[in-house]
């Protein structure tokens, strides 16, 4: 049984598989699939923002992941502007993080996700304030707490009674040491500040499980995060947060799956979510004031083929906002602001990765059909999902065009591992040949963030370009880097 994104439950759905033969023209960009701002230059050549992968390869060597940096920040506008703020767009940053990425997010105005100390450090470390910044997790060390609210974390979404209870504990040794937190508070700030509660989310297991097309819903759900709904979990985690003067619940949050295209489990969830939030400031009347935002996390889905169809960000957001004010004012509450926490919707599709062909092997199958394996340059170290979650991609020659006919073949790596494919099933054109730059499309999240060393292979560079011209974000790995945990 394969892993799957949305958990076990899913694991025993046969995904569709797209027979749909070979496409008419193999040298065609879906706009649905690649990079906004990509093309065919005059030899053919895929170019990026103007500039030419065969020059990407060259300067950076291959595999190269690119980032079409104007299409990571039109989809940011896209989600600002279809949930009315960009302060109400937190990005995943586990979907990719780096410096860079976090500089173009406060540019943009977003927000952000975190969900572990790393990802805390890369983004304060790129200067991203961290009063946008909201951390996940369902096990969240002492450290990690104390690191988060040192900073001025914008919130903590809590998920067990453990995190209560180490969060409360904080806020007592900060009250009682009110003279060193309120001076550093106010240096950062540069304000006379005074010592504020910890703001913190609660995150609710609604019940729902969504994935691609099909949702789930239950009473309970049976996975590591969050407080049950239904059990009475997220009213007790309400109770005791709402007990504790030094924490200040200002929102409750779900997240209901990944490579989401349907809006009707969102709509679930929030339909579930908006019931507690009214249940809570019933119970807790005191807490209508601070408890303003409800976060229906991330999940929304990205086309990785042309047969893949996603619900753009406006239409998600018109149906969720109309959801969200019908059920408030049903309930009699003020109608919540609605957060959201794309990472895979806006990182997703900016990001090719370019690989070098090496090696061409035709393999005679049952029935006589010829697969054609065409090994490239990397593999499952810079992209496991494929072999992980059964994933698709689109893969087009780069380097030139072709009007040779399509060939059956699949895309694998250099690892030695039989399972390690990138592009299980695709048409590349028959006359593809060692030295060939090949494409794969919508890269650009869950790939590097699980990239390996396996084999000791390095890590590829990630490349953003722009208005013609390349900036490396991350460099490509070295043998140094390979060895620099060696105590020799
Ligand atoms: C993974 C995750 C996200 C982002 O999911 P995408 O599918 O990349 O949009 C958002 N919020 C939470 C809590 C997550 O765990």
């Amino acid at each position: 049984m394969r892993a799957h994104p949305a958990g076990p439950r899913h694991a025993d759905v046969v995904q569709e598989r797209h027979s749909s033969g070979p496409p008419r023209d193999l040298n065609t960009l879906d706009p649905k699939v690649w990079p906004r701002n990509i093309s065919r230059g005059p030899d053919g050549e895929m170019r990026l923002a103007g500039v030419d992968v065969r020059d990407l390869a060259a300067t950076h060597r291959t595999p190269v992941m690119v980032m079409d940096e104007a299409d990571f920040r039109s989809r940011c506008h896209d989600f600002a502007d279809a949930f009315g703020s960009a302060a109400a767009v937190h990005y995943a940053s586990k979907a990719f993080l780096s410096g860079e990425i976090a500089r173009w997010l406060d540019d943009e105005g977003l927000g952000l996700d975190v969900c572990s100390e790393g990802e805390l450090a890369v983004a304060l470390r790129a200067g991203f304030p961290a009063g946008r910044i909201a951390f996940h997790g369902s096990n969240k060390s002492e450290r990690e707490l104390r690191t988060a609210v040192d900073a001025g974390i914008g919130a903590i979404v809590v998920d067990s009674y453990y995190e209560i209870a180490r969060l409360a504990e904080l806020a007592l040794e900060r009250a009682d040491e009110p003279s060193r937190s309120v001076r550093e508070a106010a240096s950062r700030n540069g304000s006379t500040a005074t010592l504020e509660p910890i703001p913190v989310m609660v995150r609710v297991t609604v019940g729902v499980e969504a994935h691609t097309h099909e949702f789930i819903a239950t009473a309970h759900e049976d996975q590591k995060f969050g407080f049950s709904l239904t059990g009475g979990d997220a009213a007790e985690a309400i109770r005791r947060i709402a007990a504790c003067a030094g924490l200040r619940l200002v929102g409750l949050h779900s997240h209901i799956g990944s490579q989401i295209f349907d809006p009707a489990g969102f709509e679930v969830a929030a339909h579930r979510v908006v019931r507690l939030l009214a249940d809570t400031v019933t119970e807790h009347p005191e807490l209508a004031d601070t408890l303003t935002t409800l976060d229906l996390g991330g999940g929304l889905g990205i086309a990785y083929t042309s047969a893949d169809d996603p619900t753009p960000p406006d239409v998600m957001a018109k149906a969720l906002a109309d959801i969200v004010s019908r059920e408030a004012q049903l309930a009699g509450i003020a109608v919540p602001r609605i957060a959201v926490e794309p990472g895979r919707a806006i990182v997703g599709p900016g990001t090719v990765t370019v690989y070098e062909v090496g090696t061409i092997k035709d393999v005679v199958l049952d029935g006589g059909m010829v697969r054609r394996y065409v090994s490239v340059d990397g593999g499952m170290s810079d992209n496991i999902r494929t072999a992980l979650y059964d994933a698709e991609y689109t893969v087009t020659l780069a380097s030139r065009t072709s009007d040779a006919p399509p060939m059956t073949s699949r895309v694998v790596g250099k690892h030695c591992e039989s399972g390690d494919i990138v592009v299980r099933d695709c048409y590349l054109p028959s006359d593809i040949a060692v030295g060939d730059l090949i494409a794969v499309a919508a890269t650009g999240a869950y790939c590097y963030v699980m990239s390996s060393n396996y084999n000791r292979v390095p890590r590829p560079a990630v490349v953003a370009v722009r208005d013609g011209a390349d900036r490396t974000v991350l460099r490509r790995e070295t043998d140094d880097d390979l060895m620099r945990l060696e105590t020799w």
